[in-house]
């Protein structure tokens, strides 16, 4: 158990800075979850709170102690990878007591952890099988298993699942949500993966570059996205996006491009000042979309795509040169190429700078 924090934390290969100047505070016990786009430095940033990648520059604490200058060993965490190295020729128990004979723990507590470790992995059967005996799911519980033995103060998991089909993916990430329940200990785990930031984590880390882009609880960031990019990233099918500019008319303040016009709610304007702003960026989440126009919007769209899926259907429609995305229910009759005039609900409408992408409320 132990609070983590990250100041100023920076990594460059050469000249490139693919972790920049990053700062955060995770808490004891926390899960937090760092998600972004392939290369934007999470497994970096992780390896450094590991103390497998040297820093650039800033300072990293684990509980009171300023870590940068300790190895691996002497940090007091536990990784798993993607690529979970088991040893092929030992079987699960040997596989997870390994690391505790190497630091020499009496045998009796070894077994004891262990078997603590393959109880709450469900492991108990398999605990004499080797590797090649297991499927891909009970080899990433006994990396897991390898892990929880040692009673690391920090849980540190880098795409632990994106080796495991869809189905078994699903399931282990509950999995490990109740892991960390149970042994409360602080957890920071990287994912491409924005459902899996979703649905594991306290709160999410959302990068892009080597930059942290919002820290927030996961219902935060999908309803009060910090910027563009964060909006695009988080949610699926993802948030639709529209040129637009911001029209006063009659005391009411509007979102307006060629095909489309919605009302921005008053309570809303203050955030916006005064500003006539010329560029901006409407967006809309697929939900939030309704298949008919009101006095708070109408946005005149051709239907593309209607992808039925049972419970619900998206449609994919054309607006301005730009795709809007929304949701229908299935019992929706709409057919590829309708003209259709959209509502939005205007209480869940976001609005960007054009040009920085920064949301304005
Ligand atoms: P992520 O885990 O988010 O996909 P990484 O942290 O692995 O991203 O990598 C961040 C960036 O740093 C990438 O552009 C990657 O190519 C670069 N990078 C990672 N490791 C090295 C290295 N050893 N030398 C040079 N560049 C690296
Ligand atoms: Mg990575």
């Amino acid at each position: 158990m132990a609070a983590v924090r990250l100041k100023s934390v920076t990594k460059k290969f050469g000249e490139t800075v693919v972790v920049d100047d990053v700062t955060l505070d995770i808490e004891d016990r926390e899960f937090l979850v760092l998600v972004g786009p392939s290369g934007c430095g999470k497994s970096t940033t992780l390896r450094m709170i590991a103390g497998l990648e040297t820093m650039s520059g800033g300072d990293i604490f684990i509980g009171d102690r300023r870590v940068n200058d300790l190895g691996p060993k002497d940090r007091d965490i536990a990784m798993v990878f993607q690529n979970y190295a088991l040893y092929p020729h030992m079987n699960v128990y040997d596989n997870m007591a390994f690391g505790l004979k190497m630091r020499k723990v009496p045998k009796p507590e070894i077994d004891q952890r262990v078997n603590e470790a393959a109880e709450i992995l469900g492991l108990g059967p398999l605990l004499k099988r080797k590797p090649k005996e297991m499927s891909g799911g009970q080899r990433q519980r006994a990396a897991l298993g390898r892990a929880i033995v040692r009673h690391p103060a920090v849980f540190l998991m880098d795409e632990p699942l994106s080796n495991l089909d869809a189905k078994l993916r699903v399931q282990t990430r509950s999995e490990i949500v109740k892991l960390h329940k149970r042994v409360a200990t602080t957890m920071i785990y990287v994912t491409h993966d924005q459902v899996e930031a979703m649905t594991m984590g306290h709160r999410i880390v959302v990068m892009k570059d080597g930059i942290v882009q919002q820290v927030a609880p996961p219902q935060e960031v999908y309803d009060r996205p910090a910027n563009q990019f964060v909006a695009g990233f988080i949610g699926s099918p993802t948030m639709s996006f529209l040129s637009c500019s911001l029209v006063a008319e009659n005391g009411a303040l509007y979102a307006r491009g060629p095909s489309f016009s919605v009302r921005i709610p008053d309570e809303r304007r203050a955030t916006l000042g005064t500003a006539n702003v010329q560029n901006a960026t409407l967006g809309v989440r697929p939900e939030d979309i309704l298949l008919h126009a009101d006095d708070a919007g109408s946005i005149a769209a051709v239907v593309d795509v209607v992808e039925p899926l049972g419970s619900e259907q998206v449609l994919y429609f054309t607006c301005d040169g730009e795709r809007v995305t929304a949701r229908a229910s299935a019992e929706a009759t709409v057919a590829s190429g309708d003209a259709i005039a959209l509502g939005i609900n205007p209480k869940r409408m976001h609005l960007f700078d054009g040009t920085t992408g920064a949301a304005y409320f």
